[in-house]
């Protein structure tokens, strides 16, 4: 396939040839034009991308030296948390652990909270260096935050999103704070509006793309929700739901973990507004907005690395001490935050009834650091859990044996890596989970010569990448299949263990975080292109990236200037000419690098027009 880049590399050498810089233009402007659009057609009826999950079968090493290789793309992720970026603290949320990498290596803005609140005045993003990227945490009005944070993203949403319409509350004035506060980082994020596209993060933000909009910031806007995504009829429940997904379809990427989660989006629309989409694309009057699947993943290296590395003294401290609890004896481990989505009760639950058939059977190490400690729903769960513990421990235990060993301590994921691999058993049971990176994390962390056995909720998001021949599938609300489960795991065989945890291995490995957020990106890159095809004369040069238009500016100015000076005043017009040329490559240099995401077409975004017989040299820029 001839692409853009390859008619943009013909038109480049043509006008590196050219010594005068009048002929360079004309150069460009025909031998691109002429050659990209001759070229759509058959981009177009290119297949579409092979979704993630076929990807992740096999992704062989350049792909993946590719991705990891993020492109120039100036990106700015927002969302409600910034990770800590400090290897030493740990990662209370998937979201935090997922994102730190992606700014860590690709020099993007991430704007987030900071743990400071505001009087509402606003200042300019007070950005601050983080590896190649920067970080802005914000001082969020502190009048707005509680309806935004504890009322309707996490006591209205999270619940609604995880299907626990029990759990639900919330109010008139909660949704109110919640746009407002969304409006504040619409309005404080402004400060970046030149940068190339906004990825933004989970459901406290779900109307952030539109305020976006509504502030004339008009790059590409991707949404990626870490939840999941309920049926249309939970979705219903949750007040002003209509406007928040009309909201929603102002991003033009919709990321979603699994397929239940997107096919649930979908419903949702034809439910609410009556609204198909056409090959996960939908089209409202402000354009389309894709909806993708993008399974999270974790950085698989990163756990090797962690295991060979020494721990901090403290934490090494830390580790030892709640090992030595086992004594060598096999136990299983849980991590989650202390959150009721996560089951931890019906798990403790699961080991009453194992140990009531298995005395003295096995173990468990939960680490269940707080959570969202000031939402009332959360205070009475961890009620819920540490009486179901002590019940479990008073009934099973003896004077020299704790069935369940309980802290509220959150680890590094280094100490983490360390417990993981010595437990034989991990168990994931949330009653419904957008991913589960911990899933992820205890295979990861396990011996390739005597791994352990991951016990998984067929309701957490991993149990789409891993099925029953490879994780042991429960029913979270079971306990029985909890007890049944674990006391199977805990009896494998060798060989079997082996050849779960090896599929399971291979696919973490096929498709980590890194080429999570690279899919996610180019994906997000492609939103910049949905300039009609016959419209393309009028851009000059291809030109699709709006940021770009100065440059190009500068360029037509230089060369105009160059053009009125009379060739006798040779000094002037060789002044003239070291401008243009300094213009010129000015203009050329991001387009070196954006050639290969030039003109990559949504397929039925564009009409698809002849030739234009706009004159090429009268581009209006
Ligand atoms: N985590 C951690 N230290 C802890 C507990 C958890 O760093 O003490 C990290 C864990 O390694 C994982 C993340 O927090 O990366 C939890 O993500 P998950 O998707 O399992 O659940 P979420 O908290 O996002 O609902």
């Amino acid at each position: 396939m001839v692409r853009i880049h390859d008619a943009l590399d013909t038109a480049t050498s043509a006008s590196d040839s050219a010594s005068d810089p009048a002929q360079r233009d004309e150069a460009i402007d025909e031998a691109a034009f002429d050659q990209h659009l001759d070229e759509i057609p058959q981009e177009l009826n290119e297949p579409a991308d092979a979704g993630p999950s076929e990807r992740a079968v096999s992704v062989d090493v350049d792909r993946r030296d590719a991705v990891n290789q993020q492109p120039d793309l100036k990106l700015v992720v927002i969302s409600n948390r910034v990770a800590p970026f400090d290897p030493n603290k740990p990662q209370t949320g998937g979201l935090a652990a997922a994102l730190e990498p992606v700014v860590q290596r690709s020099g993007a803005v991430w704007i987030g909270s900071s743990e400071n609140r505001g009087d509402g005045s606003e200042h300019p993003l007070p950005l601050v260096k983080t590896g190649a990227g920067e970080v802005a945490r914000l001082e969020l009005p502190a009048k707005d935050y509680p309806g935004y944070y504890r009322g309707f993203s996490n006591s209205t949403l999270w619940p609604a999103l995880h299907s626990l319409p029990d759990q639900m509350s919330g109010s008139e004035e909660d949704y109110q704070s919640y746009r407002n506060i969304n409006d504040f980082i619409a309005r404080a994020a402004f400060d970046v509006r030149d940068r190339d596209a906004f990825w933004v993060h989970d459901y406290h933000l779900l109307p952030l793309g539109a305020a976006l909009h509504d502030l004339g910031i008009e790059r590409p806007t991707g949404f990626f929700l870490h939840t999941p995504w309920p049926a249309p009829d939970m979705i219903e429940r949750v007040p002003n739901h209509r406007e928040l997904m009309k909201s929603m379809l102002e991003y033009d990427l919709l990321g979603f973990q699994t397929n239940r989660d997107l096919n649930n989006f979908v419903a949702g629309l034809r439910a609410v507004f009556g609204l198909e989409s056409k090959d996960d694309v939908v089209t409202t009057e402000r354009g389309q907005t894709r909806l993708q699947k993008f399974p999270i993943g974790i950085d698989p290296k990163q756990f090797a690395e962690y295991l060979a590395a020494d721990l901090a003294p403290a934490e090494h401290e830390k580790v030892s001490s709640l090992l030595r609890n086992f004594e060598g004896a096999k136990f299983a481990i849980g991590v989650d935050r202390l959150d009721y989505t996560k089951g931890i009760d019906k798990r403790v639950e699961g080991f009453n009834q194992l140990l009531r058939n298995e005395p003295h059977s096995i173990s468990l190490l939960q680490i269940a650091p707080s959570s969202r400690a000031d939402v009332e729903e959360y205070q009475k769960y961890k009620d819920v859990v540490e009486n179901a513990i002590n019940r479990v421990n008073n009934k099973h235990g003896t004077d020299e044996w704790r069935p369940i060993h309980y802290t509220n301590d959150s680890f590094s994921q280094a100490a983490l890596a360390r417990l993981y691999r010595a437990a034989k058993i991990g168990v994931v049971t949330p009653l419904r989970d957008g991913m589960n990176l911990v899933a992820k994390e205890y295979v990861a962390a396990q011996d390739p010569q005597d791994p352990g056995v991951l016990v998984l909720s067929k309701f957490a998001g991993a149990a789409e990448d891993f099925n029953e021949n490879e994780a042991l599938l429960v029913d979270p609300n079971h306990p029985e299949e909890i007890a049944a489960a674990i006391s199977k795991a805990a009896n494998m065989p060798l060989e079997e263990r082996v050849a779960r945890w090896r599929s399971m291995m291979d696919k973490i490995e096929s498709f980590t975080i890194h080429d999570w957020s690279a899919d996610n990106i180019r994906e997000l890159d492609k939103s910049r292109l949905i300039i009609p095809a016959d419209e393309c004369l009028r851009f000059g040069l291809g030109w699709t990236n709006e940021a770009q238009m100065p440059l190009y500016r500068r360029h037509a100015e230089a060369l105009a200037a160059y053009n009125d000076i009379d060739p006798a005043d040779t000094a002037l017009k060789e002044a003239a000419f070291e401008d243009e040329k300094r213009a010129y490559e000015a203009l050329q240099a991001p387009l070196i690098h954006t050639q290969d995401r030039l003109w990559d077409l949504p397929a039925d975004t564009a009409p698809i027009g002849g030739r234009p017989e706009q004159d090429p040299g009268a581009a209006e820029y």
